[in-house]
């Protein structure tokens, strides 16, 4: 009895903390800061501080507003390096590969770290009473977690390992895998329990979960290309997708017209709305974005493949 009531009184008073906040100034000034984008205020932040999504992801730095700057300083940074490795003998190549993956982080820490940009996240996430948690994905890419309870962290820290265990099954277990280059940069796209946790953290409705492993793990197949020929025979039928189900960026919907992602992205929708009409316009836009995002997908996945390869780190 003392427990449930110590638990409603912390409820009550995390209640009382997130209205303050979203009556507050704070949206206000959060809406007008350049130095995030528009969806990753809305997806990233303020479904988080909402309770609607237990944590978001932020790659970093390329969500972040003109995010090839700081490729771009990083590739300066490492021009010599990467040269002494291209021309070096076959002997030397794994000594200096390890000494160009240590400048890339050292580069990464001055361009990124200290960026302007990076402050301003940092920032917000305090402003806004969440916790957040950073991955180095490759040295040049890092994740930025947010999030408010300290369990979502445990589970974190759980995942940076199931991620390491199955970049090292993808490396050494799988000729399969070792066909595709991109595929072995992200190993962890061929473990059941990475893409389970990872989408249960990120809140995404169990169904699309479940569907997003089945194409990845047994059909070998493109998530984006289904989620995208999806919505193309819904237009050939006259029908049109449901934009809140396409609730955050990356995110694919098992089918477009999914009641479940439908529901969270009308939660975020409702309670922006209570607060901010702004806010909820502003909302219904990145939606809309979302959705012709996974619809061009087919054009763009070229382009993308490209500039992947072309970074290896
Ligand atoms: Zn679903």
């Amino acid at each position: 009895m003392r427990i449930s009531n110590k638990r409603s009184r912390w409820n009550l008073l995390r209640r009382k903390k997130k209205a303050n906040i979203l009556e507050s100034e704070l949206p206000t000034q959060l809406l007008r800061d350049p130095f995030l984008l528009d969806y990753v205020k809305i997806e990233a932040y303020l479904a988080v501080v909402l309770g609607i999504r237990p944590s978001s992801l932020i790659t970093i730095p390329a969500e972040f507003p003109n995010k090839d700057l700081y490729g771009k300083q990083i590739d300066a940074l490492c021009r010599e390096d990467l040269r002494i490795l291209k021309n070096a003998g076959v002997a030397d190549k794994p000594v200096l590969i390890q000494r160009l993956k240590e400048k890339i982080r050292k580069s990464f820490k001055q361009v990124v770290i200290e960026s302007k940009a990076y402050q301003t996240h940092v920032k917000w996430a305090k402003q806004l009473f969440l916790q957040s948690y950073q991955v180095e994905v490759r040295p040049s890419i890092h994740e930025f977690y947010l999030f408010k309870d300290s369990h979502v962290e445990r589970k974190l820290r759980r995942l940076v390992e199931v991620r390491k265990i199955a970049k090292k099954t993808a490396l050494t277990d799988s000729p399969k895998v070792h066909a595709q280059r991109l595929n072995l940069v992200y190993g962890e796209e061929h473990s059941y329990d990475f893409l389970n946790s990872m989408g249960e953290l990120l809140g995404y409705p169990s169904c699309c979960v479940q569907s997003y492993i089945e194409d990845r793990l047994q059909k070998n197949a493109s998530v984006e290309i289904r989620a995208s020929k999806q919505i193309e025979e819904l237009r050939n039928n006259g029908e049109k997708p449901d934009t809140f189900a396409f609730f955050a960026r990356n995110f694919f919907p098992c089918t477009p017209k999914c009641q479940k992602a439908n529901a969270v992205g009308k939660s975020i929708s409702a309670q922006l709305m209570d607060f901010s009409p702004k806010l909820a316009d502003l909302h219904l836009d990145c939606l809309k974005k979302n959705v012709a995002t996974i619809e061009n997908y087919p054009e763009s996945i070229t382009r993308y493949k490209e500039n992947l390869e072309k970074r290896a780190f």
